[in-house]
């Protein structure tokens, strides 16, 4: 049977030991030999004891641990031809001429130029005698499958990423926790959400917190932050808010609906909390920080504000339903992919697009990954949503 081997790379999100497992049992069902590769590629470079044969039950129970218990790593190494040099070796060492990389742009990026370098690198360890000319012959053709796990749903062509839904499960409980808390006191909580560089991706999410979570929201669609919040639409906090919103870039404007929500107004709404993605910057580029919020309100208001900044809070715990199936679904496709390519095959990444699951050319979608932040650090606004497509 083929040598496949799986690794994660990169950050490490919910989904991506269910999508470890999927990789594992298809290919153990299909009579082919399956590696783990640990800690990345700083494994595949390291060879030894970090690429391991995988049995049925060596991914018994692990479907609903958060994170990845094959270890994820940055890998310096890899970036240098001599690094990935070793890793070819080590490759062909065990058979293995197919992999599938669970990872971010970064990651599949370095598998896709791996591909591309690989007839050069058997060349040089075949000229150096590290390998036999018939192992040069029988493992020619590197083929690549790659998924992407991320909470910050950042990849141009696949709907979601593994690990969104369950970052927005756990941001959801914590905007439950503070919201309790807030209605009690006379308070204003500021609370940052991950999202470093991808407020557009992040954007998504805000979506689906104002829907999950009765938040407000200004621009659901693409800005370079986000900035929710919930309070009573009296209060005068909301006109520092706009203010602060009148600073930002200008695809920003505030739905127009948030000012005449009469039934909450009525109701007496005292909630006074917002929401800053990190990452946010203002008209010039400036980040609008967390503290630069807290201190517009606690100039306007006077008001007690407390900070509340969710971090890899975000990240950890174990995986949302969908993201299990998610991650199941991805890595079978993943499998079959790798079965079905031909030494013409490009190196593909599989997708969610609706509710089906499609293999799409990696290359292209990094590129129009790459392109969307490019233009969002141009800020060229309308550029990143139409390069963004629907997902
Ligand atoms: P992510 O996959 O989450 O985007 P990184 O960008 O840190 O994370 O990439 C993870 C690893 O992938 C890096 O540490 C490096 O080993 C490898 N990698 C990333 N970009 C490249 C590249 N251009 N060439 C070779 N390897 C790369």
């Amino acid at each position: 049977g083929k040598g496949i081997a799986v690794f994660t790379s990169g950050g490490d999100s919910p989904g991506m030991n269910a999508a470890v497992r999927a990789v594992v049992r298809m290919g153990i069902y299909l009579g082919c030999k399956v590696f783990f590769i640990k800690e990345g590629y700083q494994g595949m470079v390291d060879g030894g004891g970090n690429i391991e044969e995988a049995n049925w039950s060596s991914v018994s129970s692990i479907i609903h641990k958060g994170g990845t218990v094959i270890g994820s790593a940055r890998c310096a190494d890899f970036r240098e031809r001599a690094g990935r040099l070793k890793a070819a070796k080590n490759l062909v060492d065990r058979g293995i001429t197919n992999l599938v990389v669970i990872g971010g742009d970064g990651s599949l990026t370095g598998a896709n130029l791996f591909r591309q370098e690989w007839p050069s690198l058997l060349d040089e360890l075949l000229s150096t005698k590290q390998i036999s000319a018939e192992q040069r012959e029988k493992y020619k053709h590197l083929h690549i499958a790659g998924m992407v796990g991320s909470i910050d749903n950042d990849f141009c062509g696949t709907d979601m990423t593994i690990g969104t839904d369950s970052a927005l499960h756990r941001i959801i409980e914590a905007i439950d926790a503070i919201v309790s808390t807030a209605y009690s006191h006379q308070r204003t909580f500021i609370m940052e959400v991950m999202g470093r560089h991808c407020g557009c991706y992040l954007s998504p999410c805000a979506s689906t917190y104002v829907i999950s979570t009765g938040f407000k929201c200004f621009h659901p669609w693409v800005a370079k932050f986000i900035i929710l919040f919930k309070m009573d639409n009296d209060h005068p906090a909301l006109d520092v808010v706009q203010s602060l919103l009148e600073s930002l870039p200008d695809c920003v404007g505030p739905d127009e609906d948030v000012f005449s929500d009469s039934q909450e107004r009525s109701a007496g709404q005292r909630l006074n909390i917002i929401i800053v993605a990190e990452g946010a910057i203002d008209r010039d580029g400036e980040p609008i920080t967390a503290e630069k919020v807290k201190q517009v309100v606690v100039d306007n208001l006077k008001q007690d504000t407390r900070i509340t900044v969710l971090g890899h809070v975000q990240r950890g715990g174990s995986p949302s339903a969908f993201d299990r199936v998610l991650g199941c679904r991805m890595g079978a496709e993943a499998v079959m992919a790798l079965m079905e390519a031909t030494p013409e095959t490009e190196a593909c990444v599989v997708s969610l697009d609706g509710n089906q699951a499609v293999r799409l050319p990696l290359m292209e979608c990094v590129e129009r990954t790459k392109a969307v932040a490019k233009a969002m650090a141009d800020k060229q606004w309308e550029k990143a949503v139409q390069l963004r497509g629907r997902s």
